[in-house]
This record gives structure tokens, sequence and C-alpha cells, in this order.
């Protein structure tokens, strides 16, 4: 359950975040159990999260947003034909040039400004994110405005009669 994941990383995230961020957190009631390793998930939530927060150093609003898959949102890849959630993470911080934007999963890349040179990293967070959402059979890829802020997209698959059962 998505929610019972969402509960347990809150406390860790309330701790990185400044007086400068809020913290929106929007997930329906209903929302269907996804087939996923718990851990995994927590781990793909946190690193887009402390993303969020670490790349808007300024403060703003840090939205995590789900909602059941129905309609394809503009700028994604081809989606697996499956019924799946789409978790969208959300902030108001630097925001990523559109030249940056294809280069982000690439294992120890790092967008290099002044700003990014003084938060540090090492580059790893994304490639690791992504090897672990497709692992479960899904999708990532951001939209961005430079300067505006940036959101990261998600899609993970429902869990299904036949894969709880195993
Ligand atoms: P770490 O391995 O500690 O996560 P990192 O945060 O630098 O290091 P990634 O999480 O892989 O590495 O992110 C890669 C790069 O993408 C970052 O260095 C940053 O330049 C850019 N980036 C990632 N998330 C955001 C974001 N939400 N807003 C703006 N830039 C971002
Ligand atoms: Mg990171």
């Amino acid at each position: 359950s998505l929610h019972q994941i969402i509960r347990e990383i809150t406390k860790q995230l309330n701790e990185m975040l400044s007086e400068k961020h809020r913290l929106l957190i929007d997930i329906p009631e209903g929302i269907p159990p996804i087939f996923a390793d718990k851990d995994k998930v927590r781990q793909i939530l946190t690193n887009l999260l402390s993303n969020a927060i670490k790349y808007s150093p300024n403060g703003g609003q840090v939205a995590l947003i789900v909602r059941e898959l129905r309609k394809v949102p503009p700028g994604a890849p081809p989606l697996p034909n499956e019924r799946s959630v789409i978790i969208a993470v959300r902030d108001q911080g630097m925001g990523i040039s559109e030249e940056d934007l294809p280069k982000l999963f690439t294992r120890f890349f790092r967008v290099d400004n002044s700003t990014t040179r003084k938060i540090g990293g090492t580059g790893l967070g994304l490639s690791i994110t992504k090897a672990l959402i497709e692992l479960h059979g899904g999708r990532i890829w951001a939209t961005s405005t430079l300067g505006r802020g940036t959101t990261f997209w998600v899609t993970l698959p429902i869990a299904t009669e036949l894969a709880r059962r195993g």
C-alpha cells in the first residue's frame, strides 16, 4: 500500500525540510495497491523527494501526488499497456535545462553550476531510482522549466489478483 509507505517516510522527510519548504501529499483513499518491493518503493520515493528538497534551496512547495493512471500526461515516454498508478514529485526549485533533461538518469551525471556545486552529491541517485522502477515494470521521466521547478513522473503497475497470489 502506497499509503503505508508514504506514512513511513514522512518523518524522515520532515527532518530534511527547511522552514522555507511546504510538503504536500495528495493520495486518494481508494488508490489500489501496487505490486512492488516495499523497501525499494521507499527508496524510490525518498530519492526523488530528497532531490526535490535539495534542488529547491529557496524553498517552496514539494508535492507528492498519486493517481491511478487514466490519461497519459504530455511528455511521457511509451508506457507499458498495464493498469498503473502515476506518482508525481514536483518542486519549485532551480529547474533543469532542456539540454540536461535527457542526461539525468545517466550514472554520475550532475548538472554543473555554482548552485549544484554547493549542494553536492554523487550523481547516482536517479540512475539507481530508474533501475529500481524499471525492475518493477514502471517508467520514470521528468519535465521541467529552468528557474521554475521540476516534476518527476513515475508509473508503477497495480497489483493484479494473479500477481498477489504469486
Ligand atoms: P546523489 O547520488 O546523492 O543522489 P545527486 O543528487 O547529484 O547525487 P541524482 O539524484 O542522480 O544525483 O541527480 C542527478 C542530477 O540531476 C543532480 O546532480 C541535479 O543536478 C539534477 N537534479 C536531480 N533532481 C533535481 C531536481 N528536482 N531539480 C533540479 N535538478 C535536479
Ligand atoms: Mg540525488
